[in-house]
């Protein structure tokens, strides 16, 4: 194989293990020029070539030797000018072409409308930090999880977040998609190489979205290949999302993925229910829907479950069919709109109907309780009995958590739930109680 300086210079690093690519000595290295005789690299200080001869000068004449020839040396001289070069360069991109960035930018997904809760805490978290050190701790960052939970969001919020900040910084968000066009147009010559290519490795900060699109597409894989390594190498920053993991990415070349966890990895997971209620409270403060009653955006975050997405698209379609109706968007009407027929599937529907607050109405009216007996904190014997039998029925019938239905019961502590269900499963032994949850299921179901 043929090595450029960049491309050997990579091999070293790898070669030296993982902790090289953080290494505060190596990274200010920028390799120059190679012939057999010699590798010719550049560093801003006398400090740093000393660190640098100390520290490894063994074991890279050691690849060099491997890798070109026996003979074949390091050199390393000082180049002052490589002390300043992030921020002057950063700053002559901008003013040589003052036409302006298309940096296909969202201004709507920003960092102050992105709700944190248990399951995005540690993605938002270290987004938020690699906006504020770009190339920094967390280069490259992944960040993965299900449809609808946020990604592209947060993928945004990074972008324009360092736009607002230091608006000389070269931001490019695209979908690997448009990556993929964009370089098979520069192959077909529909629009220059060189382009293309300088567009990508300009960036201070690539987002790029939905990399497991790049699965079997092997000429795009190789181009990203050079496009990562050649901002990585000048420690410019690199987010990119996807929807599993580096390790679950297949048809796609092990060099590339494992690159992919260099930095940091992190998982979004799907939302708990005050995640859910908080981001529907928020979503309305945002759209000024005002006077929605509580218990209207409680049972939606109760049965719209899986994914962020669905759950502001029922809020908006709620608003919108009680603004058609005329009506007040009330819990009757959410409550109809939602199990009426334009539920995808029948499992869905028959799942929706399902929910603690039916649960509970149910349970009351059998049991001849007063509405808000079951959620109270009265332990009277009375009470005890059905609301027991009212927990397990939400665990049985419905698809939420235990912390969801302790929550449902206005109980802080879901263990509270476990030891309902456990009671029940043993007084499912008698015959009256086993005729009782039959009786109640089947009326739910
Ligand atoms: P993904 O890229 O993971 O499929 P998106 O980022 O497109 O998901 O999110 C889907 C919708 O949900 C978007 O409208 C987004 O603004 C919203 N959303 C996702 N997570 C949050 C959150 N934590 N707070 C507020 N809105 C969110
Ligand atoms: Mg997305």
């Amino acid at each position: 194989m043929q090595h450029t300086p960049d491309s050997l210079w990579l091999e070293i690093l790898e070669t030296l293990g993982e902790s090289a690519f953080n290494d505060i000595y190596l990274r200010q290295v920028s390799p120059r020029s190679l012939n057999k005789a010699s590798f010719n690299v550049a560093v801003p200080s006398d400090y740093t070539q000393d660190e640098l001869e100390n520290r490894y000068l063994s074991d890279i004449t050691k690849v060099l030797s491997d890798r070109i020839s026996s003979d074949c040396a390091l050199e390393i001289s000082v180049d002052a000018s490589l002390a300043k070069v992030p921020e002057t360069e950063k700053n002559e991109h901008t003013s040589e072409d003052n036409t302006p960035e298309v940096t296909g930018l969202n201004p709507n997904y920003v960092f102050d409308n992105f709700c944190v809760g248990q399951s995005n805490r540690i993605c938002h978290a270290t987004a938020y930090a690699a906006s504020k050190d770009l190339g920094g701790e967390y280069n490259p960052l992944f960040i993965y999880g299900g449809v609808g939970l946020g990604k592209t969001h947060l993928l945004h919020a990074i972008g324009n977040c360092v736009q607002h900040e230091s608006p000389n910084r070269k931001v490019l968000y695209v979908t690997s998609e448009t990556f993929m066009n964009e370089y098979i147009d520069s192959i077909l010559n529909r629009t220059s190489a060189q382009g293309f290519r300088s567009k990508y490795r300009k960036a201070d900060l690539l987002l790029i979205d939905d990399i497991q699109f790049l699965q079997r597409k092997e000429g795009t894989q190789e181009e990203f290949f050079n496009t990562f390594n050649d901002l990585y190498l000048n420690s410019n920053q690199i987010v990119m999302t996807s929807d599993r993991s580096p390790s679950m990415l297949e048809n796609l070349e092990e060099r590339l993925s494992s690159r992919f966890e260099w930095g940091m990895v992190a998982e979004i997971d799907k939302p708990n229910f005050e995640l859910r209620l908080m981001i529907l409270k928020r979503k309305c403060e945002d759209q000024g829907f005002d006077n929605i009653p509580d218990e209207v955006l409680h049972y939606v975050a109760e049965i719209v479950t899986a994914n962020i997405r669905e759950l502001e698209g029922t809020l908006v379609s709620l608003k919108a069919r009680a603004s058609l109706l005329d009506e007040e968007l009330s819990i009757d009407l959410a409550r109809s709109v939602l199990n009426d027929t334009s539920t995808p599937t029948k499992e869905r529907s028959r799942r929706r109907a399902v929910t603690p607050v039916t649960i509970q109405k149910l349970v009351a009216e059998h049991f001849q309780l007063k509405n808000g007996d079951l959620i109270s904190a009265k332990r009277t014997k009375v009470l005890v009995y059905p609301r027991q039998i009212a927990m397990y029925l939400c665990r049985e019938l419905t698809q939420l958590s235990l912390a969801d239905i302790a929550e449902a019961f206005n109980r802080q502590n879901h263990r509270t739930i476990t030891y309902a269900c456990e009671q029940v499963e043993e007084l499912l032994e008698d015959d009256e109680t086993q005729k009782v949850i039959q009786l109640l299921i089947d009326e739910l179901t």
